[in-house]
């Protein structure tokens, strides 16, 4: 594939001998290169993700794809010796894709490559055309007139660069998760999104938006980055764009989604358990590998390997949530259904397939030695301990907070994160088995350590 991607060559015969020859160097090098990633893909946590991509596929929240995601959970749960495998069930607002094209019209014509929004409003099946109105930023949008975006197709751009804590999501993410509604509010009939991404593949990043009470969705969709780009020079050279859009999605009204759990009994069941918890819903643009296949295999099999020939002392418990790809709803459910039973500890792999490299402790001021003593050891495992509060995540964050449980986050580089998140394009292919073992290894340390911890205070 990479020799494809190099100029074309001119018809001599020493630029092929070159080849040949640079090809016949390297071959031997690389089956070596090779052999220890295939023995990875012997572990856990690697065939975890590969079977849940190729058995099950995308899994989108809601629908029966997700119900029998939650099947397979279940029974796979139960292989790897779970005590007690269950599907804890909730309802929650269905929504799925249809339809989406988009054009750019006028002498240079050019189709984007676009894909809605989570929760977009719908087009008329024949599609609509209207003006585009460009804004730089979202920044850009609010504190425009109404009559700047009145009638037309609002697109905003971004400039989301990839960043190893994947930092740029939160404040570029704005943009997807309010900017549509801000733009309904002041009357556009459409709106378009430079994808939340970092890659320049013309592959659209998908992800949920939101509707304030009172605000009608409109529909909403995001552009690849190349398309983005594409549209930001038009825009600068002053092309007033016309365009034709069609997005049929539609509301399904109330869906059975849940939650899966599964317990590592401990030695001392009375004790409150350490929660870790994945998402297992996913985008159904793809088959959700790193998001968030990884992050399920990642905390099963760390589960399983910090227990293995000799149980710790609290129960760890694992939460395959549903629904978080739609708004957190796995989560909440299960913050509402285990309220009564208090949590030592919660943890959260949500952040792809990429090596934990640093670690945020948040515990109760009375277990400083606790702290202590985890951060020296994944010390010992390259992963160096950061400062600022431990957050969780959509799925166990609800219930940590509720609770006051400690939270530990094991933060992953997410370089590229963005570059694949909520595309086409996550897929196993994209996971390195080694990385993804990195992870299993520091989080069953991790587990080993709080897991046969006595006592875990709150945190104040
Ligand atoms: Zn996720």
């Amino acid at each position: 594939m990479r020799v494809a991607s190099i100029q074309p060559m001119r018809k001599t015969t020493p630029a092929l001998a070159l080849l040949a020859s640079i090809a016949a160097f390297q071959a031997p090098a690389l089956a070596q290169a090779d052999a220890p990633q295939d023995a990875l893909k012997n572990t856990t946590a690697y065939k975890l993700v590969a079977d849940l991509t190729s058995q099950v596929g995308q899994r989108l929240a809601g629908t029966p794809r997700e119900a029998y995601a939650r099947q397979w959970a279940v029974k796979r749960l139960a292989a790897l010796g779970f005590a007690h495998p269950h599907i804890e069930p909730y309802t929650m607002p269905g929504w799925v894709r249809g339809e989406e094209k988009a054009m750019l019209l006028g002498a240079a014509e050019q189709k984007l490559a676009i894909t809605a929004l989570g929760d977009s409003g719908a087009t008329p099946a024949g599609g609509i055309t209207a003006p585009m109105v460009y804004f730089a930023s979202f920044n850009a949008l609010k504190v425009a007139p109404d009559s700047a975006v009145k009638g037309r197709i609002v697109f905003i751009d971004n400039a989301m660069q990839p960043l190893q804590d994947g930092g740029g999501y939160g404040p570029y993410g704005d943009a997807r998760r309010a900017g549509p509604a801000v733009a309904a509010s002041k009357g556009a009939v459409a709106v378009l999104i430079r994808s939340i991404g970092t890659d320049h593949n013309r592959d659209p990043h998908t992800g949920v938006t939101g509707w304030p009470k009172g605000v009608t969705p409109i529909p909403a969709a995001a552009v690849s980055v190349p398309d983005a780009e594409l549209i930001a020079l038009r825009a600068a050279h002053g092309v007033s764009e016309q365009v034709a859009l069609t997005l049929t999605p539609r509301f399904t009204g109330p869906s059975p989604s849940g939650n899966v759990v599964a317990d590592i009994p401990g030695r001392d069941p009375k004790l409150p358990p350490i929660l870790v918890g994945c998402h297992l819903d996913s985008w159904d643009l793809a088959t959700g590998a790193i998001d968030d296949g990884a992050g399920c295999a990642i905390v099963t099999a760390a589960a399983l390997q910090a227990t293995h020939g000799a149980p710790v002392l609290r129960t760890i418990r694992v939460l395959w949530a549903g629904g978080e790809e739609r708004g957190g709803f796995g989560g909440e459910a299960y913050a509402k259904a285990h309220a009564g039973e208090p949590h030592a500890l919660a943890m959260e792999s949500d952040t792809g397939a990429g090596r934990v490299w640093q670690a945020v402790i948040s515990l109760g001021a009375a277990d400083k030695a606790l702290g202590d003593a985890i951060a020296a050891r994944l010390s010992d495992m390259g992963v160096i301990r950061g400062h600022g509060e431990a957050e969780g995540g959509e799925d166990v964050g609800y219930i940590a907070h509720e609770q006051k449980a400690a939270v530990i986050d094991m933060r992953q580089d997410m370089t590229h994160y963005f570059d694949l998140h909520h595309t086409p394009d996550d897929t196993l292919d994209k996971i390195n088995p080694a990385d993804l073992q990195q992870n299993v290894d520091t989080w069953a340390e991790v587990l080993k350590i709080v897991g046969n911890a006595p006592v875990i205070a709150r945190q104040s």
